[in-house]
């Protein structure tokens, strides 16, 4: 009976509340609404509060019923539409791609002030290659590339350079092995590596943990730091003098990973927290 006055933007959004109402706060609802009518109908936000109750086509409100469904048994809205937003631009997600956080929309920006024309970047841990895209968006004169050891994540992100217009240089490998291949020297490099521990899985939303690539995110608990310390001593061999090391952290560990880096001889630590005033970033130089 409902389904049958289902064909605005105002009905469809009523039956996402209510469909949703276990699953996302109301204000989410909204956003994901929004986030749908923008990709699929191609409307802008003004479109959506002035067409609200323009009769939409019936294959429109089907797929807007599959989407709600997905949704309800727990899919990320990214990865049901196959992409996202990240700093400005449009990336393509899918299950082997962390979706790209706000956080990490705020470490590119902080080396973004710190890149000069020429300087050659390498993002660690690329995935979707959100980092190293949206450097090389805003640094076409800078040299930039991605390494991950997931070969289909750096298929996905190989493609969000085309769409996006920008040239990086992709390889698949693995930073945990870094002495078995050859690499160049970098004036920067930047990660947001695995960095939650196995048991910090309890707080964490369900559908992170189902949906998301585990490789990407946990590492174990009696070694938390494990890829700070290989990409500190990556650092040591091919970071160019006085090139600059950032890296995302997990907010519980931020003395540990300024102690860790300053060990391995960086100077000039810098700690900030994100938008939520969460330790959640570091940068530093080797002298
Ligand atoms: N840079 C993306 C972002 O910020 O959204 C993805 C970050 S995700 C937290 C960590 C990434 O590191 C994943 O894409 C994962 O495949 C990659 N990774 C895990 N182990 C790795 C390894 N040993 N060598 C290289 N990359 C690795
Ligand atoms: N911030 C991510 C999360 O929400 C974790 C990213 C990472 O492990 N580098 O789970």
């Amino acid at each position: 009976m409902y389904l049958c006055v289902m064909n605005t933007i105002c009905h469809l959004t009523q039956y996402a509340l209510q469909e949703l109402k276990d699953s996302y706060p109301a204000s989410e609802i909204r956003s994901i609404c929004r986030i749908v009518y923008m990709d699929v109908l191609h409307f802008t936000n003004i479109d959506i509060h002035l067409r609200k109750n323009e009769i939409l086509e019936k294959s429109f409100a089907n797929k807007f019923t599959e989407i709600v469904a997905l949704l309800k048994s727990g899919h990320p809205i990214q990865y049901i539409l196959g992409e996202t937003e990240f700093a400005g631009l449009r990336f393509e997600v899918d299950a082997l791609t962390l979706i790209p956080r706000p956080e990490t929309g705020e470490l590119v920006r902080w080396v973004d002030g710190c890149l000069d024309a020429g300087l050659k970047v390498l993002d660690i841990g690329t995935g979707s290659g959100c980092i190293a895209v949206t450097l090389a968006h805003l640094h076409p004169d800078c040299r930039i590339s991605g390494v991950d050891v997931s070969a289909g994540a750096i298929a996905v992100a190989s493609r969000n350079a085309r769409r996006n217009g920008v040239e990086v240089e992709w390889r698949t490998g693995d930073i945990l092995c870094f002495e078995q291949e050859r690499w160049d020297s970098y004036d920067v490099v930047v990660s947001n590596p695995p960095y939650v521990r196995e048991s910090e899985k309890a707080g964490m939303e369900e559908r992170v943990l189902r949906f998301e690539p585990s490789e990407a995110l946990f590492v174990p608990d009696g070694d938390p730091l494990l890829f700070y310390r290989r990409i500190c001593e990556f650092g040591r061999e091919h970071l160019n003098r006085r090139g600059l090391l950032f890296f995302e952290i997990n907010e519980a560990l931020g003395a540990e990973t300024l102690q860790l880096m300053e060990r391995y001889g960086y100077a000039n630590l810098e700690l900030r927290q994100d938008f939520c005033r969460k330790d959640r970033m570091v940068k530093a130089e080797l002298l």
